[in-house]
């Protein structure tokens, strides 16, 4: 029998905090007691954000909790190519297309159309605006004039296309765990945070409330979505244990899987760690990172005991 296929996929763009601790140790948990192999990402396409600083960081700190990943640990940054290829792909197919409005643009349209509905505008799962679709029907000679003239685009996935070609419902493959029923997981608070969310598991997805999502942004020629779903495949990944505000991601993933045509892994979305006011750990919120909690003088193994896992 093939074995199970885990990753942890960090952004390298600042230090590990008790929320990326609780991801990479479940996956290496899971990992640990199913035989499966244990794969490591660096999900750092944004050139803005992510640098080679953080990502020896990290894999410092990942060292310290005591978890070891098979090499090659891969660098989205050094595929940029590969995706290039798979959105070019994906337009020759008619279900992607360039989009040269700005941020202020589809504000503008999107106030636009409200106030001529009179209705709310609505958002995808980030929060942002749906794209109102402005770029969607322009001819090929107006799209050739706008790249000649360099104007600058981003490629948007055709939803109503994709969703006629992709077959049939998507169902999100979700797996247990026998050992740890999601109640118990992480459930003991540590230091000033407490994890909050439930578990959250499969169902029917609904990749529409993405809308004509970004699947290469102006800057970089894949989105997080698109680069996640290849490298996925590329990988092998069989599970994808990753943390619940990802869940509504997953509904796109399974869309774009079925249009490049690679299998959908079993998905596992675990409850968020939160800090006292109920928000979501983050460096820009200035969350504790394991630096600072190592720094502290705590353990990697208080932190396995304190969520449950063998220390
Ligand atoms: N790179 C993403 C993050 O750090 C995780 C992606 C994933 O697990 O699918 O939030």
């Amino acid at each position: 029998m093939t074995r199970p296929v885990f990753r942890f996929a960090p952004s390298p763009n600042g230090r590990l905090h008790l929320g990326h601790a609780v991801s990479a140790l479940l996956n290496a948990d899971l990992a640990d007691r199913m035989n499966g192999r244990l794969l490591l990402r660096m999900e750092d396409i944004d050139p803005g954000r992510s640098r080679p600083e953080w990502a020896a960081a990290i894999r410092e700190d990942l060292a310290w909790l005591g978890l070891r990943f098979e090499e090659p640990v891969r660098h989205q940054s050094q595929h940029l190519a590969t995706y290039r290829r798979q959105v070019e792909a994906l337009a020759t197919a008619g279900l992607a297309y360039p989009c040269f409005c700005s941020r202020r643009d589809i504000a503008a349209a999107v106030a636009d159309r409200s106030a001529t509905t009179g209705r709310p505008a609505p958002r995808d799962p980030d929060g942002g605006p749906l794209y109102p679709g402005t770029c969607r029907h322009l001819t090929l000679s107006e799209i050739a004039a706008r790249r000649a003239a360099g104007a600058p685009h981003t490629w948007r996935l055709a939803m109503d296309r994709a969703l006629a070609v992709a077959p049939g419902s998507f169902h999100i493959h979700a797996f247990a765990d026998p050992d740890r029923p999601a109640a118990r997981e992480g459930v003991r608070p540590i230091g000033s945070v407490t994890p909050v969310a439930q578990e959250r598991g499969g169902g029917i997805a609904n990749p529409s409330r993405w809308g004509d999502a970004v699947i290469a942004r102006r800057d970089v020629p894949t989105s997080y979505h698109l680069a996640v779903v290849m490298d996925d495949a590329v990988q092998g990944v069989t599970h994808v244990v990753r943390g619940a505000d990802l869940l509504a991601a997953t509904d796109l993933h399974l869309l774009l899987q079925a249009l490049i045509g690679v299998p959908s892994p079993a998905y596992r979305h675990h409850p968020l760690i939160r800090d006292p006011s109920g928000e979501k750990l983050a460096k820009s919120r200035g969350s504790q990172s394991l630096a600072d909690l190592r720094a502290a003088g705590i353990t990697p193994e208080e932190i396995r005991r304190r969520f449950g896992f063998r220390a």
